[in-house]
């Protein structure tokens, strides 16, 4: 991009940035809007747990088969407790689940890592209680859009919801947004909105703030009256060497991928209750805004035959609580490593929750949060 385009981007992203602010800490209204009054039947006992993780690629059968062990049965078994047991699970899906589809990349370039899931995976992320999986990755589109429709039809089959990729010819429409009603421990019911964005033209974008604003702001809260909303966002430099979150915006071999701080300053302005990042394939800080939790990178969690070594075998969980409007209550990042093709597995050493611990202390000013090496996260 030319250096006064540049400029004007960057101006334009400042003004569009702070447009949405105005947020309360207790509800959702933000300066341009009416204020939101949730529906509350719900009492203040009532609590949410939300486990979030970074990128799922469970096995490849591009070009040759590379799949897990028996088959994948055992890839979530050591996170599965604790995936099954929160009220709300989600993560990214870091690849097509597909038969079919046209290579996008060249298999020649050492860059062009493409992925294809078997459909009979799909089963693995229910049977681990996934809810919900954002698409808006720079994988998603590895085979153009007839895999991309064949993903979208087999977590929907499979019960699973999912948002964020966009077919860039503007011929088919793909979700934008899941909405699905959990019930608390009390019995009480909540409706939860997600949805996801990225740095491609075939996914909704992080700088693109007017779809930001409307798909939280208009359509989850106002239109569908979402109590809690949870924004999925793919982002940022990648390897060991993008393991410290930057200021402004970021790029890799060429892409914009994101100004990630303000894009999730500004999610939470529009009404976002979590705000849950990947991308990098490796963690970065987490940060309490205006008492909602952000995760700016839960790296790789289970990424069959690749992520497995040195940082990038880091394979957090993060389980966050919530009160009914979304405000944090506590925490918690449970470690995991991942083992070649074998998936995460149970890290008694905590790497992972250490390095988060650490890079939050270095990259966010002003922390609201303290971490444990064991990883317990709670308010200052
Ligand atoms: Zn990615």
């Amino acid at each position: 991009m030319p250096k006064s385009t540049y400029i004007l981007f960057l101006s334009i992203t400042i003004i569009v940035f702070t447009s949405c602010t105005g947020k309360q800490t207790s509800a959702h209204p933000t300066s341009e809007q009416p204020t939101i009054v949730k529906p509350t039947t719900q009492t203040e006992a009532d609590t949410l747990t939300i486990a979030v993780v970074g990128d799922i690629m469970m096995g490849n059968t591009f070009p040759h088969n590379r799949l897990p062990a028996e088959d994948g049965k055992y890839i979530f078994e050591d996170a599965k407790d604790i995936l099954t047991s929160a009220d709300i699970t989600c993560g990214n899906l870091e690849g097509t689940i597909a038969t079919s589809g046209k290579p996008r990349k060249n298999l020649n370039s050492k860059m062009a890592f493409m992925f294809m899931m078997p459909p009979r995976y799909t089963q693995h992320l229910v049977d681990a209680g996934f809810d919900y999986v954002g698409l808006a990755n720079n994988h998603i589109y590895d085979f153009f859009e007839e895999a991309m429709i064949q993903t979208e039809e087999n977590l929907e089959k499979a019960g699973i919801g999912y948002s964020g990729a966009k077919d860039p010819k503007g011929i088919n429409h793909h979700k934008e947004l899941y909405t699905k009603e959990f019930t608390l421990p009390t019995g009480n019911k909540i409706k939860v909105g997600f949805c996801a964005f990225g740095h491609e033209d075939y996914s909704l974008r992080t700088r693109d703030t007017a779809s930001v604003r409307r798909i939280i702001a208009d359509s989850l809260q106002k239109q569908l009256n979402c109590q809690i909303v949870i924004v999925c966002f793919h982002g940022g430099r990648e390897g060991a060497g993008a393991r410290h979150l930057p200021y402004g915006s970021e790029n890799f071999y060429g892409d914009e991928r994101g100004f990630l701080r303000d894009f999730a300053h500004f999610a939470i302005d529009c009404g976002a209750d979590i705000v849950y990042g990947h991308g990098p394939h490796v963690v970065r800080a987490v940060e309490l805004y205006n008492n909602r939790f952000i995760a700016y990178s839960l790296g790789n969690f289970c990424t069959i035959g690749m992520g497995t070594s040195g940082l990038t075998g880091n394979a957090p969980l993060i389980t966050i609580r919530t009160d009914i409007n979304g405000n944090f209550i506590d925490g918690k990042i449970h470690s995991f490593l991942q083992q070649p093709m074998k998936g995460p597995k149970k890290d008694p050493s905590n790497s992972a929750a250490k390095e988060i611990a650490s890079l939050t202390q270095t990259d966010i000013k002003d922390s609201k949060l303290i971490i444990s090496q064991e990883g317990t996260i709670t308010i200052k």
